[in-house]
């Protein structure tokens, strides 16, 4: 087969082959493409979220219709009206997280099941629990999961109130847009844990905090990047 032209779609190309144009994505080839733009650009600047990146298939986590796109740096539509996070704010959340293999972490809001996938390739699968809200999403989650060969612990529930049986937790990443920091997730961390969290009076947009538990009850935070994640539902939380 020869090739006939590069497509505009990073990485993909159009073949011809007899009569017909076969179009083929190459999605090592995407998924290093786009992993050197986060290097550039800064958002990726250590070893072990570098090596996240390139591990996870980002395409066996977004749907067939999406596949095209699944390289982009863009948040893309997954189903319940719920969304995948563009791939340049998961990473600043994964090193504002400050991780390193062995840590005990929670992540709330499943969704894809992608962060939960990045996270495992830091600090082990065994040490990832995700929870999510809507049931018919996490299996959804535990299906991509499953098929890019992650044995992350799932849990259906509400992640406002964290998830008490695996706790406490060394770090909390939360990626739906929160009202507040929940007192269950300062109650579940260790102290000299921290929570990366986006935090916001409306559900449209927030600012990303970073909180380190300093004693029992109490934490200090610092205020970091503006971003607009979909609305965290529950008890303490829209
Ligand atoms: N981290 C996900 C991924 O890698 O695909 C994307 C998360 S998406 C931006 C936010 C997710 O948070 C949605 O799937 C939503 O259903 C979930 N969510 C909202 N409120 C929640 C709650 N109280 N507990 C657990 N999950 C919640």
């Amino acid at each position: 087969m020869a090739t006939l032209a590069p497509s505009l779609e990073r990485g993909s190309q159009v073949y011809r082959a007899g009569p017909q144009f076969v179009r083929v994505r190459d999605f090592a080839r995407m998924r290093a493409d786009l992993v050197d733009e986060l290097v550039r650009d800064g958002h990726v600047r250590t070893a072990a979220v570098e090596r996240a990146f390139r591990a996870v298939p980002r395409e066996m986590f977004v749907t067939d219709d999406r596949q095209d796109a699944a390289y982009a740096d863009a948040p893309l539509p997954i189903p319940l009206g719920q969304t995948i996070s563009a791939p340049s704010m998961i990473a600043i959340m994964l090193e504002e997280a400050d991780l390193r293999e062995g840590m005990k972490v929670l992540d709330v809001g499943t969704g894809s099941g992608y962060n939960a996938a990045l996270l495992a390739e830091i600090v082990g699968p065994r040490n990832v629990v995700s929870i999510e809200r809507h049931r018919d999403l996490l299996a959804f989650a535990r299906e991509n999961l499953r098929n890019a060969g992650y044995e992350v612990q799932l849990a259906a529930g509400d992640g406002t109130l964290g998830y008490e049986p695996e706790a406490p937790y060394d770090r909390i990443v939360v990626t739906a847009g929160a009202p507040r920091l929940a007192k269950s997730w300062i109650h579940q961390t260790k102290i000299g844990g921290r929570i990366v969290a986006p935090v916001g009076r409306s559900t449209f947009s927030q600012t990303l905090v970073t909180a380190t538990k300093t004693a029992e009850g109490k934490v200090s935070t610092r205020q970091g990047t503006p971003c607009a994640f979909v609305p965290l539902i529950g008890k303490e939380g829209w």
